[in-house]
């Protein structure tokens, strides 16, 4: 007879109800992992949950990763069901593209909330646990929109470019307790947030600007993100790494 053994290692993915956070879920699940989602929109997360079809190994919260008691209910609900965390992706983002004097307070707060404050509540809880145990990893998912500005983006963009800053400010102290902390900036991916603020103008300047010619995928974004958390990573820390197909190294603008 053969018996289905349960894995020990324990991600915890933010924003994994869709788009790269379902995919970097699907990711750990291949590579011998259990996983938590944490994600804001209810009805997308649980039938996600349901169609990775692990329920011995998945674990759905609903959670707002910028609420401090969310994040924190969110963490003793993956302690009390898994007891561990290896890997923590601040992955939960939203975007709002709007000319600089257009982009209202909300807008801003909003961006920011999620972005910025999402990734330092969850880093917050889960780094601790992890701190505790002396070891773990942390990927924060950025964007090329935080490595330069641009028109739109004065939202997006300074939470992006925040967020690599607080990447490094982890990666020192967290470091030193054996948690690494790395932050991709992943280039265009065709995913809802994608179809939601790219204008047919800014895909068509993305395909010509980038020198690999096309969109990332959800799957590249998600492999780079499993390296980053594997202990094939285990001297990187506090890197920032572009998944762009090449458009940072071209030094075009953003579109
Ligand atoms: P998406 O909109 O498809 O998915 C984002 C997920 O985050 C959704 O499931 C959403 O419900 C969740 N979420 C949003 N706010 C939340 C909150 N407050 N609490 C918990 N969950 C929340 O977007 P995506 O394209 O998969 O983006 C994932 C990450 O990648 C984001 O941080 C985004 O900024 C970044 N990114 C995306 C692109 C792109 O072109 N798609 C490019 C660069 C970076």
């Amino acid at each position: 007879m053969t018996t289905l053994s349960i894995p020990t290692r324990v991600a915890v993915i933010t924003g994994g109800a869709r788009g790269i956070g379902r995919a970097i879920a699907e990711w750990f699940l291949r590579h011998d992992h259990q996983v938590a989602l944490l994600d804001i929109d209810h009805t997308t997360l649980d039938r996600t949950v349901i169609e990775l079809a692990r329920p011995a190994h998945v674990l759905g919260i609903h959670c707002d990763v910028s609420d401090p008691a969310q994040v924190a209910r969110a963490a003793a609900e993956v302690i009390a069901r898994f007891g561990r965390v290896d890997a923590l992706v601040n992955n939960a983002g939203v975007a709002v593209f709007k000319p600089v004097l257009e982009t209202s307070f909300e807008d801003w707060r909003t961006v920011l909330a999620t972005n910025l404050d999402g990734a330092f509540l969850c880093t917050q809880a889960f780094g601790a646990v992890m701190a505790q145990a002396g070891r773990g990893a942390v990927v924060n998912i950025a964007s090329i929109s935080g490595l330069r500005a641009s028109t739109l983006r004065v939202a997006y963009g300074t939470s992006k470019a925040a967020l690599i800053h607080l990447t490094k400010q982890y990666a020192v102290e967290l470091g030193n307790a054996g948690v690494r902390c790395n932050v991709i900036a992943p280039g265009p991916v065709e995913t809802e947030m994608a179809k939601l603020v790219h204008s047919v103008a800014i895909r068509s300047d993305y395909v010509d600007t980038i020198p690999l010619g096309r969109y990332g995928t959800t799957e590249e974004m998600a492999s780079t993100v499993g390296f980053l958390c594997s202990d094939d990573a285990s001297f990187i820390n506090g890197q920032v790494l572009a998944v762009d197909g090449g458009f940072d190294a071209a030094g075009v603008g953003l579109p």
